[in-house]
């Protein structure tokens, strides 16, 4: 039996555990923990750090791993870079599983910048005086120092502090529909939206939204990912890694 480790948190990580669950592999699911009440994969879960890439590394040894798919969320560089160190500290196979990124189509007007820094930078300069912020909980500190605009905040669980002096947080979990991103837009009188390129279709609409209202969207690119490492866009060809003898 192959023990495969499922770095997760993203529907990807989960899709992939419920597809091996019930095949010969031992499959653990890892998460972060920072969700309080995670939708839980199917086959065992671990959750919380494991202490670097040397903490993976002890783990994947003693725990016999066999292959690690490392699903996790496009912008979670940190645990990504992790398991590449203790992926070639181990020599256990590791398969990167990134979701392609959002798409772009005539009539968006995408400001692309490359940091969640560079984008309060760009609502500075006047883009408008209310923003919706889809972020995640995480990262609201690079918007503590605007003043002068009111910022709507949309994130699973309750944001971390700093956050901006006008900021109300609305509470909710995707997947999200065009017509509810639309209305939501409208009701908050929103003038432009921040997000990051997480790509997924279960965040999408508020793109779509954006796009039928001709709102900007400032758009943080993606971290890269590391270097030497095999990458695959979904599940399937995830599944097609793991076949592969080795
Ligand atoms: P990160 O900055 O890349 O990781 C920070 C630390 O958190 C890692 O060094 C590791 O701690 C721990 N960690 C992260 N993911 C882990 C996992 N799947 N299992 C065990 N430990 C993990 O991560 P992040 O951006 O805070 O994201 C945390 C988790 O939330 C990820 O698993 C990701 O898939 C999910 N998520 C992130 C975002 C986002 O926008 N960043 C959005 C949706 C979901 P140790 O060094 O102690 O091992």
């Amino acid at each position: 039996m192959r023990h495969v480790l499922i770095l997760g948190g993203t529907t990807e990580g989960r899709t992939l555990a419920a597809e091996l669950a019930p095949t010969a592999h031992r499959v653990t699911s890892s998460l972060a923990g920072r969700v309080a009440q995670p939708r839980l994969p199917a086959g065992e879960v671990r959750i919380g750090g494991f202490g670097g890439p040397e903490g993976l590394a002890d783990w994947l040894r003693d725990e016999r791993v066999d292959a690690v798919v490392d699903a996790t969320h496009p912008f979670a560089a940190g645990i990504s870079r992790n398991a590449a160190l203790a992926a070639a500290a181990t020599g256990v196979p590791l398969l990167v599983l990134r979701r392609p990124g959002f798409t772009r189509v005539d009539g968006d007007r995408w400001i692309p910048v490359p940091s969640l820094a560079a984008a309060a930078a760009e609502l500075l300069p006047r883009r408008g005086e209310r923003v919706f912020l889809t972020i995640g909980r995480q990262g609201l500190a690079a918007f503590a120092h605007l003043d002068g605009v009111h910022v709507l905040a949309r994130s699973v669980d309750p944001p971390e502090p700093p956050l901006p002096p006008s900021c109300e947080i609305l509470l909710d979990r995707g997947p999200f529909t065009v017509q509810g991103e639309e209305a939501l837009l409208r009701e908050h009188r929103i003038d432009v939206l921040v997000t990051k390129d997480s790509g997924g279709s279960a965040t999408a609409a508020k793109l779509t939204a954006a796009r039928g209202l001709r709102l900007p969207v400032i758009i943080v690119e993606r971290p890269p990912v590391p270097q030497d490492v095999p990458v695959v866009p979904d599940v399937p060809g995830a599944l097609h890694w793991l076949e592969q003898p080795r």
